[in-house]
């Protein structure tokens, strides 16, 4: 859970005055105060070297140098800190943009360091000196205008309905997997409503549309509201809800991740439920930090915490309930574990607890479920060949299995693995677990 998270604040004393100045245990002045790098000193000095991190870093297994694994990063960071390095030097930036932002080493590490921090307080500190690369900030921009996204979300289904993305995959490069990407994004169960009315008594709940899970996943999303419903939470809408700002806050646009949260934090006030399911563990991951993105906002800080309390992922809420059985699904499926959802969110039970309600499902492990596939929010469109190298693995890993589907609750995952699956012409195809319960629940209904 998200709470578990040590707050830069909790971890310890520093060596480093983040005010510039000598302080009173002889520590050098800040190279970078005023910077939201200096804010996270206290974080970066946890660090005790001891590398516990490294076989838990996909770059570092992939890339093997120092520089790219965790303990080389935060090394990167206190060089900055301290003088010996310019946070806009190559040697910097080309470490720090090669990061996922996994933060599969935070779950490694036994000193606390709060890694995801400061990581985004490094990627902050990078664009006030330098903007993202063009592509970057043309997809950040169309997440923040619902206008634009529409639009070309409605384009991306006309183009999957018609089939051809499926074709277009097998294209080399970039643009294959690209076309891969989409075409993963029709769900691989047919599809059948059914009749979803629970008693209510659970409490109520809105839930997080999201830009992406709405546009080209809306079966997941209906799959949502009714497993919810099944199993006695009663649903709310919360209009005027948007992107919730976790791709601006991980390439360091804290600004425009935080005007996203104020948006989505006003819309859920005025929804007023007990809970706000989120089905994308990326952007529960970001809900539930909306009180840390905000804690210097001082009219937004406290309504921020607030609404980061209610935040769930939907298999919270459905294992909290049971979840209910539902009829039997006759399938070999593995599970993925995204990392939003088991490092930065501490989530491990819940999805397989809604898998292994399913009567008669063959559930069988995979090999490294919680490292990294490459996906990473835009991660695979900016750094696309380590995204391919960190994707390797896990697609021999998924091959050995024998499973039919990869339940995973991330549409980047769904995509990046997906399209992986379909250009590497295996024959498992990714599937958000609620997908399989909502299945299991239509199978028994009249
Ligand atoms: S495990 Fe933690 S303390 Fe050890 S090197 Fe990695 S980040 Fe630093
Ligand atoms: S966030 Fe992931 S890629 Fe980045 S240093 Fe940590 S483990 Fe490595």
């Amino acid at each position: 859970m998200s709470d578990d998270v040590k707050t830069p604040s909790a971890t310890g004393a520093h060596d480093v005055d983040t005010a510039g100045a000598v302080g009173a245990i002889d520590r050098p002045p800040c190279a970078v105060p005023g910077t939201p790098l200096a804010g996270v000193v206290d974080g970066i000095m946890t660090c005790v070297h001891c590398g516990f991190c490294l076989q838990a870093c996909p770059t570092y297994l992939a890339v093997g140098d120092e520089n790219d694994s965790p303990r080389g990063r935060i090394l990167l960071m206190r060089s900055v800190v301290e003088g010996e390095l310019s946070i806009d030097d190559p040697s910097v930036t080309s470490h720090i943009d090669r990061c996922l932002g996994c933060r599969g080493c935070e779950t490694a590490c036994p000193s606390g360091v709060p890694y995801g921090q400061l990581l985004e307080a490094t990627r902050a500190t990078m664009v006030q000196r330098e903007p993202p690369p063009l592509v970057a900030r043309m997809i950040l921009g169309l997440f923040a205008r619902p206008a634009l996204m529409r639009p070309l979300l409605a384009a991306s289904r006309l183009l999957r309905a018609s089939g051809l993305p499926r074709l277009l995959a097998r294209l080399p490069g970039r643009v294959g997997f690209s076309f891969g990407m989409l075409a993963s994004t029709t769900s691989p169960l047919p599809y059948r409503s059914y009749p979803s009315v629970g008693s209510g008594e659970r409490g109520t709940v809105a839930t997080l549309r999201g830009c992406v899970m709405e546009g080209l996943f809306a079966e997941t999303n209906r799959a949502t509201e009714r497993t919810l419903a099944c199993n006695d939470y009663s649903l709310t809408e919360a209009p005027g809800q948007g992107c919730c700002g976790a791709l601006h806050a991980h390439a360091g646009d804290l600004e425009g991740a935080r005007a996203l949260a104020r948006r989505n934090i006003a819309a859920f006030e005025r929804a007023g439920t007990d809970y706000i399911a989120v089905n994308a563990s990326g952007c529960g991951a970001m809900m539930k930090e909306y009180g840390h993105l905000l804690a210097d906002d001082p009219e937004w800080a406290a309504r921020a915490a607030t609404i980061s309390e209610r935040v769930r992922d939907v298999s919270e809420l459905l294992a909290a309930a049971g979840p209910k059985s539902g009829g039997a699904l006759s399938i070999r499926v593995t599970y993925d574990a995204p990392c939003h959802m088991v490092h930065a969110q501490r989530i491990v039970r819940p999805p397989l607890q809604l898998l292994e309600s399913i009567p008669d499902i063959e559930l069988v492990p995979l090999a490294d479920a919680d490292q990294c596939c490459g996906s990473a929010g835009i991660y695979n469109l900016v750094q696309p060949e380590l995204a391919g190298e960190v994707l390797a693995p896990k697609l021999a890993n998924i091959a050995s299995t024998g499973a039919q589907y990869v339940a995973t609750g991330n549409p980047g995952c769904l995509m990046h693995i997906g399209s992986g699956l379909l250009r590497a012409r295996q024959r498992a195809r990714t599937v958000h677990p609620v997908e399989l319960l909502d299945a299991s629940y239509a199978e028994r209904a009249p």
